[in-house]
């Protein structure tokens, strides 16, 4: 579903990816761990094309998202197309990010009218299935202000769902949370995997990581340093600086 080869991105003179290699296959779910700065952050927002990249390239079901080849060049895509691609990627941020001034099914329906992909109707249809599914039936008409943390993200959840996408980015999702409501939104999250959608999860989450995951990839500076199956990588580290972080965070 994801494909990235040799990709490299700066910021100014600071290598943040170097080099990475990554493939997702549909209906895999991989979760990134890594320090903080390590690049997991950037790494998801090259897959989306919220970053470009310096070198190398990432697809998504084959094609790229901002660009497109003529010959055996790469020509950049007007932004309307590349708004219609990039819907094919959701993305879920650690701090919702939901539209204040919307309620909870004017979040959900939004995107989806804005771009022409369903009439109004259709939307709502679609968000209200999408609200009883992460359990916020009740809360339909309500604003962000008045939803709890947990509940907030699970609304932009279902957000991200309402496009049917192919790949689903997590980016802490639950890192902004008490401790008491990051359980109701794993419990979405580990449903949504469930039901065979592609994720690209960012967590510090080990344990929901070693349960929810076919595979692990330790990132660290820039580098994926190894990648295995939760017991692998958790259990039977390979490389000195995977068995340190992983001390450090277990
Ligand atoms: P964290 O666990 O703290 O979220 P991360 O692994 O997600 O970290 P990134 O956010 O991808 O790390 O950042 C990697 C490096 O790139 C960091 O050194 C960061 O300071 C730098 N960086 C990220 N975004 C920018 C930007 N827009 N401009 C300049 N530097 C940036
Ligand atoms: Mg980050």
């Amino acid at each position: 579903a994801v494909s990235l080869r040799g990709v490299s991105k700066s910021y100014g003179a600071t290598p943040v990816l170097r080099g990475i290699h990554l493939d997702v296959a549909p209906g895999e779910v991989v979760t990134l761990i890594g320090p903080s700065g390590s690049g997991k952050s950037t790494l998801l927002r090259t897959i989306n094309h919220l970053e470009t990249v310096d070198a190398g390239s990432v697809t998504v079901g084959g094609e790229h998202l901002g660009y497109t080849r003529r010959g055996d060049k790469l020509v950049e895509l007007p932004e309307r197309e590349v708004l219609r691609r990039r819907t094919r990627v959701g993305l879920v941020f650690q701090h919702f990010n939901l539209f204040p001034h919307l309620t909870a099914l004017q979040n959900i329906t939004m995107a989806p009218t804005a771009l022409g992909l369903l009439s109004k109707d259709q939307a709502a249809t679609r968000a209200t299935a999408l609200l009883e599914r992460v359990g916020l039936a009740e809360h339909t008409h309500h604003f962000p202000r008045q939803l709890s943390g947990g509940q907030q993200q699970r609304v932009a959840i279902a957000r991200a769902l309402a496009l049917e996408p192919e790949v689903l980015l997590f980016d802490e999702p639950t890192s902004a949370l008490d401790p008491e409501l990051v359980g109701e939104v794993l419990d979405v999250i580990r449903q949504v995997a469930n039901l065979g959608t592609t994720l690209i999860i960012v967590t510090h989450e080990i344990g929901f990581a070693r349960e929810v995951s076919d595979r692990i990839i330790f990132l660290d500076q820039g580098h994926v340093v190894e990648t295995g199956t939760p017991d692998q990588l958790l259990n039977h580290p390979e490389h000195e600086r995977t068995r340190d972080f992983i001390s450090r965070v277990l």
